[in-house]
């Protein structure tokens, strides 16, 4: 792999990489030049059963093996990641669009997830309940609950994947994904690690495809025991009720819409710094981005005045460039949907702080934006925006932009800032997200669940409760 070259991404299935079915494929688009830079084999009905007969057979090697082979080859996975760290975000970068600084902080905490989940596979424990009748033994069993399919987005081309499948593998299950079609040379190489790591075959699955169809085809498959996305909520609601339908458990981590509750006491160069940084990560195409900012009306002018100079200093280019810290965003879909965001910001009556516009023709380049005095019903405080638009309301009263962070059906991640307990206490008890967190930025580790409520989907991709969805439990009694 030369640093710079793109690279073409092949199905993985059975411990082969393949083209697919009469090679069909699908071309990949630099986000930054709009041109064709590879393409990707594109799965077919008969590519996805050999897909699910190998993951059958490898579930069945793969639950006998101990749990502490399962971590040791995770282990090693994670130390080939580490090796391969600015080769595989150099594609990331050339495919996804994020600055490389970005894409090398993303593979880099891939190795400590799988590491983090390796560890934590080892202590899978079951119970020995007190019997009622002193001859018998009664103890509950964990079991992994077999092959899982999995969706992930392309905003975080390795990330999205990796908790699902180190939690899968830990457990003893194997597991096929379907990772984006847009940046699929990354998530390829997350693959390839475990494959050079000497995975057994059929343990892990990599494919491609018309997104519907293989989720259609994987989900409603007998063989399939475990469903699990991330994307958007209208496409997680429907998988979730095809998981329903076909009695599947199902893990689903959906959008969000994160408030941001700066309170009086804030210290507003801290907000500004945490969740400034936050706010543009990734060009705001993150599920946990915090996008309602709610200051206390005494702090909105200078924290407004303080975010718009933030967003100016950032540097919009090519994320492969020296000191880019914006890049484009990921696909020409994310230009129209902010051109209709800011078009629909301006008709009702927000202002413009700053950016609000594309730059220039080539590529998906969209300057970063603050929208003061954003009224309730506009569109980017009601639905999910996905991208570098910061919008600020003031409030009077906490209880006020309480009520206004929970208005909204999403349920996510959220973020505060204050220097008071009794706030924090109040924040902690009346927020309802899946993540809150206080005067600092997102630090979502892998000790720590991550996950959503109401509209943001359910179940947990950290800490031990990542490892539940994809554990059965057996009760068995045995009378001596
Ligand atoms: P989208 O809603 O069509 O797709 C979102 C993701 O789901 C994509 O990766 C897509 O390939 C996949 N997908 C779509 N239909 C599917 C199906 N039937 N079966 C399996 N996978 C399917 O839209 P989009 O333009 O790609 O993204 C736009 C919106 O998606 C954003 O506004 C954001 O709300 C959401 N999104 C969320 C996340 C996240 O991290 N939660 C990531 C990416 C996108």
């Amino acid at each position: 792999m030369t640093s710079n070259t793109y690279q073409d991404t092949q199905l993985f299935i059975n411990g082969e990489w393949l083209d697919g079915e009469g090679g069909a494929s699908i071309d990949v688009v630099s986000p930054a030049t709009g041109e064709k830079i590879g393409k990707v084999a594109r799965a077919s009905v008969n590519d996805l059963e050999r897909a699910v007969q190998a993951a059958q057979a490898g579930f069945a090697k793969w639950r006998k093996v101990p749990a502490n082979e399962r971590a040791a080859l995770m282990r090693k996975a994670a130390g080939i990641i580490r090796e391969r760290v600015e080769p595989i975000a150099r594609l990331m970068t050339q495919e996804q669009g994020k600055p490389l600084a970005e894409a090398k902080i993303e593979v880099a905490s891939a190795a400590d997830i799988i590491e983090w989940f390796a560890d934590e596979g080892r202590r899978v424990y079951g119970r020995i309940v007190p019997p009622r009748n002193i001859n018998a033994q009664q103890t509950v069993v964990k079991e992994p609950v077999g092959p899982v399919a999995a969706f992930t987005p392309w905003n975080f081309p390795v990330n999205q994947v990796v908790r699902k499948l180190s939690a899968a593998l830990t457990t003893g299950c194997s597991f096929i994904v379907k990772a984006p079609e847009e940046t699929p040379a990354s998530p390829a190489e997350l693959i390839r690690a475990f494959a050079d790591a000497g995975i057994p075959a059929g343990v892990l699955g990599l494919v491609y495809g018309n997104p519907p169809e293989v989720s259609n085809f994987l989900i409603s498959h007998p063989a399939i025991r475990k469903v699990t996305f991330t994307g958007s909520t209208p496409v997680g609601k429907e998988l979730a009720a095809l998981a329903g339908r076909h009695m599947k458990r199902a893990t689903m981590e959906l959008g969000g819409h994160a408030p941001v509750i700066v309170a009086e006491d804030a210290d507003v160069e801290l907000a500004v710094k945490a969740a400034g940084a936050a706010k543009f990560r990734n060009a705001g195409q993150v599920c946990i981005s915090p996008t309602r900012f709610l200051v206390h009306n005494s702090l909105r002018e200078a924290f407004a005045q303080a975010l718009v100079k933030h967003a100016e200093g950032l540097k919009v280019g090519d994320g492969l460039a020296e000191g880019t810290t914006l890049g484009p965003l990921a696909n020409a879909r994310r230009i129209t949907a902010m051109a209709s965001v800011i078009d629909n910001a301006r008709k009702s009556g927000a202002t413009i702080a700053t950016g609000g516009e594309r730059i220039g023709s080539a590529g998906n380049f969209f300057a970063p934006t603050v929208l003061t005095d954003v009224p309730l019903e506009a569109d980017v405080f009601n639905n999910e925006p996905f991208g570098p638009i910061a919008a600020i309301r003031g409030f009077d009263k906490l209880e006020d932009a309480i009520a206004e962070a929970n208005r909204l059906p999403y349920g996510l991640a959220g973020y505060a800032f204050t220097k008071s307990f009794k706030n924090v206490h109040l924040l902690t008890q009346s927020l309802e997200v899946g993540m809150l967190w206080i005067n600092q930025p997102a630090t979502p580790w892998p000790e720590m669940p991550f996950g959503g409520v109401k509209d943001s989907g359910y179940g947990s991709e950290g800490g031990p409760e990542a490892l539940e969805p994809y554990l059965v439990t057996k009760s068995v009694t045995v009378m001596s």
